[in-house]
């Protein structure tokens, strides 16, 4: 990277934002400014591009169906490559799916108790949600459960 001394401070507005290659991006790191939403954005697009590269900047443009003018092609399924939009419905049915079904949220998980510390239900019923506690993990059938057991953990532990 060219060493250009003290930082500049730009102003970009959206055309001359997407005529900048990428070195020219990396020199304006340091105080990088833009004026208006969708200069903002493709500002924002431009620094995730020369961090992370374009297939990252590809799967964010589709996660904002950002396609009016992007700093690279994407923004929609019919412009983004397959993979891409693959790997992006792919993350968002995993994380959809427990917020769908919470019951199957915690599945894989083990637990170092057999029943809700705070109400006593069998975990096999289903776990609503878990608390970390002294390096161990307890499963609880609702939040409301775990909450109450954060407020005096070994009290409860101790009535097991
Ligand atoms: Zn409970």
């Amino acid at each position: 990277m060219v060493n250009l001394g003290r930082p500049r401070v730009v102003n970009l507005d959206r055309r001359s934002l997407v005529s900048l290659n990428r070195r020219e991006v990396v020199n304006f790191i340091g105080v990088c400014t833009s004026a208006g939403i969708t200069a903002g954005i493709d500002m924002s697009l431009a620094l995730i591009d020369e961090i992370r590269g374009e297939k990252y900047t590809k799967a964010a443009m589709l996660d904002l169906e950002y396609d009016p003018q992007p700093p690279v092609k994407g923004g929609s399924d019919k412009n983004t490559d397959a993979a891409i939009v693959d790997v992006m419905r792919s993350m968002y049915d995993e994380g959809m799916e427990k917020v769908l079904h919470p019951e199957i949220a915690f599945r894989n998980l083990k637990f170092d108790n057999t029943k809700d510390l705070y109400c006593g239900m069998p975990l096999t019923a289903g776990v609503g949600d878990t608390a970390n506690y002294k390096g161990k993990l307890y499963g609880f059938c609702s939040k409301e459960c775990k909450e109450e057991f954060e407020k005096n953990p070994a009290a409860y532990l101790a009535k097991q």
